[in-house]
């Protein structure tokens, strides 16, 4: 359908932007289907090897890079974002001085599974649309579909993306997810010229440059291989010394850079935005000596419908030996130390943890 621009273009933006909060979504936008604008960019970020280990973002380029290879005849795309949280600060006074320690995890994944979540909102919004729109296609992404989600949310107006990578709206935060409906429907106007507008909220500021402890920033390009997010869930092989150094008490994702964004500090506006109750923290730090005595079982038990899941088994015992690493370069502790050389010379466990282990003693060994 060609809605023939003017009036009767903005009356059917405002049909399905209305379905979109009908279904329960804090935010919608419609951006049109043409192909990235930053194309050049995400080639070089690839070649330069910055997505580490995933290689579907290498091997899906062409596609991700433009929508209408997802849905033929896509015209535009409805974009829509889920607050997973609010502005206020993040952990207890004590955590500094708990003993044993604890390793924290990134905010978007305390909750209930965000994949499962916006997925069956987002079935549910398509299917509003194919009824009200029966001689169109529509199709769902969310991580199902390669698509450049940040590109086609800043473009729908959704927010703008900041040094650090991540959509934030000003005032109102990064802490969003986004969700994507791809349409043949002919609703979008060009955002070209938003495109242009919106490219920088940022301004002077660095802060989440200068915040970020392994130096993965660089403005508006982050280097995977160093972020924290990537160790962490992603990647499955052993960490360097200085990234693991650096990680801190962080034992699935890291949000120090959203976390120091002045977007993100709480303000009488971002206060009063509702975030959905799915996504209430249930689990924001985990015991790491436990981890340490997970089975595969166990773990599968502790993440039903969490994101927590993603990370495999000796991905969760290496990061906890990580964090407890850190944890004891600054308080020693003769028998969590004892419990890690158990650990790197046990045969039966995973080379990656085994090799993390013994990794984290030679640098106790080292420090003071
Ligand atoms: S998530 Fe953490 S490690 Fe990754 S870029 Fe942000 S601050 Fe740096
Ligand atoms: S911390 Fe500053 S530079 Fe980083 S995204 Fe927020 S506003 Fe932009």
């Amino acid at each position: 359908m060609n809605a023939g621009g003017g009036a009767a273009n903005r009356a059917l933006q405002d049909e399905v932007l209305a379905l979109a909060a009908n279904a329960g979504f804090a935010l919608a936008g419609i951006a049109d289907a043409r192909p990235s604008d930053h194309a050049e960019h995400v080639r070089a970020w690839i070649a330069d090897g910055r997505h580490g280990s995933m290689d579907w973002l290498a091997n899906d380029l062409e596609i991700r890079l433009d929508p209408r290879r997802m849905l033929r005849g896509a015209r535009s795309v409805l974009c829509v974002a889920d607050r997973y949280a609010g502005p206020r600060p993040d952990r207890r006074s004590d955590a500094a001085t708990e003993w044993p320690p604890r390793g924290r995890v990134a905010r978007y994944a305390r909750g209930d599974d965000y994949h499962i979540v916006l997925r069956k909102r987002l079935r549910r919004l398509a299917a509003m649309l194919r009824e009200r729109f029966p001689d169109e296609r529509f199709r769902i992404a969310c991580d199902l579909l390669p698509v450049l989600e940040r590109e086609l949310a800043a473009r729908a107006g959704i927010g703008k993306v900041g040094k650090h990578t991540i959509v934030l709206r000003p005032g109102e935060g990064s802490y969003l997810l986004l969700g994507e409906v791809l349409m043949t429907l002919d609703i979008a106007e060009d955002s070209r010229a938003r495109a242009k507008e919106t490219l920088d909220p940022c301004g002077t500021c660095t802060r989440c440059i200068d915040a970020c402890p392994t130096n993965a920033i660089s403005p508006f390009s982050v280097d995977a291989r160093r972020c924290i997010a990537y160790t962490s869930i992603e990647h499955r092989g052993t960490i360097p010394d200085d990234i693991a150094d650096a990680t801190g008490d962080w034992i699935f994702g890291c949000d120090i850079c959203q976390e120091v964004c002045p977007h993100n500090q709480p303000s009488r506006r971002s206060k009063r935005l509702p975030v959905l109750e799915v996504y209430r923290e249930r689990r924001s730090e985990l015991d790491l000596l436990a981890i340490l005595g997970w089975t595969e079982a166990d773990r599968q038990a502790m993440f039903v419908k969490s994101a927590l899941r993603r990370a495999f088994l000796p991905m969760w015992k290496r990061n906890a030996l990580i964090a407890l690493g850190n944890a004891l370069a600054a308080r020693r502790d003769p028998a969590i130390e004892r419990r890690i050389a158990e650990i790197a010379a046990d045969p039966n466990e995973d080379d990656v943890v085994r090799s993390t282990a013994a990794d984290v003693l030679r640098r106790l060994a080292r420090s003071p």
